[in-house]
């Protein structure tokens, strides 16, 4: 799965016969099957919780955005207009205006704040909204990178900068915590460089993984907008001394791409490995042996399901006439965490055997146990899966590499040995053309400059001169 091709092969592979999702007519578009969306629909309950628990809200705005809207702030139609689709017809009749279909919010929602803020004590204003968002791409893959996707988007205002850059930070440090302890991946939290900012932000800060071909995917990010939104659709306040002042503004997104990269960290040979905590499925009981000819297999397993039910553990019992052996398959494909067996031998030593989807061998469990038992493994298996991974990005993130050369010699290696390069920790002056020279020669791009970096860079991997930032540097999605 190292080769670039063969890992995609993999991944598109994987997500078919896992049932996740279907292409569709539409290119870029997909649909999600229900053990897709429902992966999205435990990370969203999660994003959810902590959102409201730090006082935000959910409220939904228009899809369709006036294109005089998006001419109001300069940097940020520069940066969407290439991917945006548009409306020019509706009900047989061309529109005096093109209407864009939303790639983020920032336009529609800055023209309304500017109605809805009036003085500071409209302040702050926390809105979170989940929606689908168009960005028509070129190149397309299931999840990670699609024409139309759901995400969330927060937009908050507030009277000063100092209180707009806590918020910032706060939402970033969320998204980290859902992507670490829910998902399992960890992720290295910084700030984007200029080049690789928000288009419209003052400053833009991402999480990074790893996936296990060694790319980089973006997991989240969250922006410091300043007083631009403000300045282009008058967002402004009365504060105390009863003087007008421009509000200082964020937002933050996370989306699908969160199933993607769940399914290239975790996944293997045989298919979809699942973190326990957004599994649609965490516990499989399968009837193995004669076990028709047995009825108290069948009624031992209905208590098991009925107990783990009881304590909110999502079960499946399958008692379809497949074969053991085909219902294993099928459900390691799903990434189901933890699989039951139990037979009429099984049952007459009071046992089941328990097997992890990531472990290779299966565990005798006492009945009397079952539950607990599986209760424990659901949570081992979470953080193993996170321990594991930790381990493959620590094995691929490399502080060796100081120059141009040195990079190049180091991917050359890597290709030799068929390893994958994965990221390199590196000085850099603040240059753009550095950075862009980087690029075209290696396909590396700046990740982040992360807030707690291994080792500190004292020159720039380019020209050699002071490094004002340690940057990793990789390959992305
Ligand atoms: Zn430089």
């Amino acid at each position: 799965m190292k080769n670039e091709n063969e890992f995609t092969k993999w991944y598109i592979d994987t997500i078919q016969k896992a049932d996740l999702m279907d292409y569709t007519p539409v290119r870029g578009c997909i649909a999600f099957k229900p053990d897709g969306f429902e992966i999205w629909e435990h990370i969203q309950a999660e994003m959810d919780r902590r959102f409201k628990e730090t006082g935000h809200r959910n409220a939904y705005f228009p899809m369709l955005i006036p294109e005089s809207f998006f001419q109001k702030e300069k940097d940020h139609i520069e940066g969407f207009s290439p991917e945006l689709p548009w409306v020019t017809e509706a009900a047989g009749e061309k529109l005096e205006e093109r209407l864009a279909l939303r790639p983020t919010s920032e336009t529609m929602i800055g023209h309304l704040y500017s109605d809805w803020i009036k003085s500071y004590r409209d302040l702050p204003v926390l809105i979170n909204q989940w929606a689908n968002v168009f960005r028509w791409e070129k190149k397309t893959l299931p999840f990670i990178r699609t024409s139309e996707f759901l995400w969330q988007e927060g937009h908050t205002a507030h009277v000063d900068e100092e209180e707009a850059r806590e918020e910032t930070m706060q939402m970033l440090g969320i998204y980290k915590e859902v992507v670490e302890e829910v998902l399992a991946i960890p992720v290295y939290d910084g700030q984007k460089t200029p080049s690789e900012r928000f288009a419209g932000a003052v400053d833009t800060y991402s999480i990074e993984a790893m996936m296990q071909d060694g790319k980089a995917v973006q997991a989240g990010t969250s922006h410091y907008l300043g007083t631009k939104f403000a300045e282009a659709f008058d967002i402004k306040y009365l504060n105390k001394q009863n003087t007008h002042e421009f509000v200082h503004t964020t937002s933050w997104g996370t989306s699908t791409r969160l199933i993607g990269s769940v399914i290239m960290v975790h996944g293997d040979e045989q298919g979809l490995v699942l973190p326990p905590r957004i599994a649609p499925t965490q516990v499989v009981l399968i009837p193995v042996g004669p076990w028709k000819k047995n009825p108290e297999i069948i009624e031992k397993l209905d208590e098991v399901f009925a107990q783990l039910k009881a304590k909110g553990i999502r079960v499946r019992l399958d008692d379809s006439d497949q074969s053991p052996g085909f219902k294993f398959n099928e459900w390691e494909l799903k990434g189901v965490p933890v699989r039951i067996e139990l037979g009429p031998r099984d049952l007459e030593k009071n046992q089941a055997l328990l097997k992890a989807r990531d472990e290779d061998e299966k565990v005798a469990v006492d009945l009397a146990e079952i539950v607990g038992k599986i209760e424990e493994e659901l949570e081992t298996m979470q953080k193993r899966l996170f321990d594991k991974a930790v381990a493959f990005r620590e094995k691929h993130s490399h502080t060796h590499v100081d120059t141009l050369a040195q990079l190049e010699q180091h991917i050359e290696a890597s290709d030799k040995n068929d390893e994958i390069p994965g990221w390199v920790l590196a000085g850099w002056c603040g240059d753009d053309d550095c950075e862009e020279n980087v690029k075209n020669e290696t396909k590396f791009t700046t990740r982040n400059i992360p807030f707690n970096p291994p080792a500190t860079k004292s020159t720039c991997i380019n020209c050699g001169k002071e490094a004002k930032h340690t940057v990793w540097f990789g390959r992305a999605y």
